[in-house]
């Protein structure tokens, strides 16, 4: 007998601020090939968890610090996605493990659009870890959008969390769409390209930097809602 208790405690242990489970049967939205079963047709439960970014980085003036401990924090997240298989594996329990972010296969290069093999953004909503906001980022209620999440596919049932009813956007705000240099959000979705053309920055020795965050730094709830 599975306990998801002990499950979501353990993830927790291992070192996930955020951890829930979305029944597979949550995900009737997905796009065709991008279901939890089209990664792993036994999938019957998707774990969602999550690492909090340290919030530090956006204070600097500089690019540097939140690129490179943003992509530190996503190795962490794959880290953390691999000791939970590992886990699965020891009590046989079938499990697929997801990228946080890259690498996808789903490319469309004349508008620039990626789209990872799960979205996690919305398994996180699914999970119950929080709810999108206008800047389509997830926002929790305690950590706000500065978390990272994961996901891992299992074969058993779970039950599943209580998907979040708060509100992640305060009412009529529009600081995001108002403050993105490339009008690249609409409050649903983002123009990829509009923003990989702003936010990607190439230094001349070759690093890949995240130059723009406005839409995450900016927002009101971005370390929590108020
Ligand atoms: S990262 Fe910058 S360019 Fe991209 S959507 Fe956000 S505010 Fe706009
Ligand atoms: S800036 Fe305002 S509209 Fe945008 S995500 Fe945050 S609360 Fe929502």
């Amino acid at each position: 007998m599975i306990d998801p208790l002990t499950i979501n405690e353990n993830i927790k242990e291992l070192g996930a601020d955020l951890c829930g489970f979305a029944p597979v049967d949550r995900f009737t939205k997905a796009p065709s090939g991008f279901h939890p079963q089209d990664i792993y047709k036994e999938c019957k439960t998707v774990i969602a968890f999550a690492r909090i970014i340290p919030r530090s980085p956006l204070s600097a003036t500089s690019y540097v610090p939140y690129s490179h401990f943003n992509t530190i924090v996503i190795n962490q997240v794959d880290a953390l996605t691999l000791k939970i298989v590992r886990m699965f594996e020891e009590i046989d329990i079938g499990c697929v493990p997801i990228p946080s972010d890259d690498p996808y296969e789903h490319w469309e290069p004349e508008r620039a659009y990626g789209r990872a093999i799960l979205s996690l953004r919305h398994a996180g909503y699914l999970a119950g870890l929080g709810v999108l906001g206008k800047n389509t980022l997830l926002i929790n209620e305690k950590y706000g959008n500065m978390i990272q999440l994961g996901a891992v596919l299992v074969n058993v049932n779970l039950d599943g969390d209580n998907i979040i009813d708060y509100e992640g956007c305060i009412t009529d705000c529009q600081i995001c769409l108002d403050s993105c240099p490339q009008g690249a959000l609409d409050g649903i979705t983002v123009n990829q390209k509009a923003c990989r053309q702003h936010s990607i920055y190439k230094t001349e020795k070759g690093y890949t930097l995240k130059r723009c965050n406005l839409c995450r730094k900016l927002c009101p709830n971005a370390l929590g809602i108020n």
